[in-house]
């Protein structure tokens, strides 16, 4: 590999990093001071620019990143790691925060498997794991409407079994990768209120 692999520029990153003590301003403990847990997307867009224009810095937030913002099973590793913001890690709040033009709006069954074999995975293999059960355009999750995905992912959060007695507010917001606009489309404050 050459020396501007990726993984070499980040050790080389790192080695600068911790020896000019920038990791300084940086220190934290692992609570959030302003005890919420946002689900977002992994999108390479909202990397800095989430927690810019929503006003959170170093230590506010939990931040979970995962493909399209999504919660697709209750007792998969997106809820988990809500689960566990919440309940060990002194959350009190969750905010879903999907996106404009997300990757996950496209993710056709088809485009998937060409992608694979492109990338040198068997069309055997594929047929294999169909016929073993694995439904890949239900697996994939596209979403058609960026507003109904929030409005589903706020819905399973909120009626979890091991939140939805708790009273947490579950948020949900669209953000738009370019400007960072935040528009709400799901406030839990009133959700919640009896
Ligand atoms: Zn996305």
């Amino acid at each position: 590999m050459p020396e501007q692999a990726n993984l070499y520029q980040i050790l080389q990153a790192n080695d600068e990093f911790v020896s000019n003590q920038k990791y300084k301003e940086y220190q934290t403990d692992k609570f959030p001071e302003k005890r919420m847990v946002i689900l977002t997307c992994m999108d390479t867009r909202l990397v800095e620019l989430l927690e810019r224009a929503m006003g959170i810095s170093q230590g506010q937030a939990k931040i979970i990143r995962v493909a399209g913002a999504q919660v697709h099973h209750p007792f998969g590793s997106a809820m988990h790691s809500i689960l566990i913001a919440v309940h060990m890690l002194e959350a009190d709040e969750v905010v879903v925060v999907a996106h404009h033009d997300c990757g996950m709006q496209s993710v056709e069954r088809d485009v998937f498997v060409d992608k694979l074999i492109k990338r040198g995975i068997s069309p055997k293999t594929v047929s294999m794991m169909e016929h073993a059960g694995i439904e890949l355009d239900r697996w994939l999750h596209k979403f058609d409407n960026v507003y109904d995905s929030v409005k589903d992912t706020v819905s399973v959060i909120k009626n979890h079994p091991f939140l939805a007695e708790a009273g947490i507010p579950v948020h949900g917001l669209v953000i738009d990768p370019h400007t960072g606009k935040l528009e709400l489309v799901v406030d839990g404050y009133k959700q919640t209120e009896k």
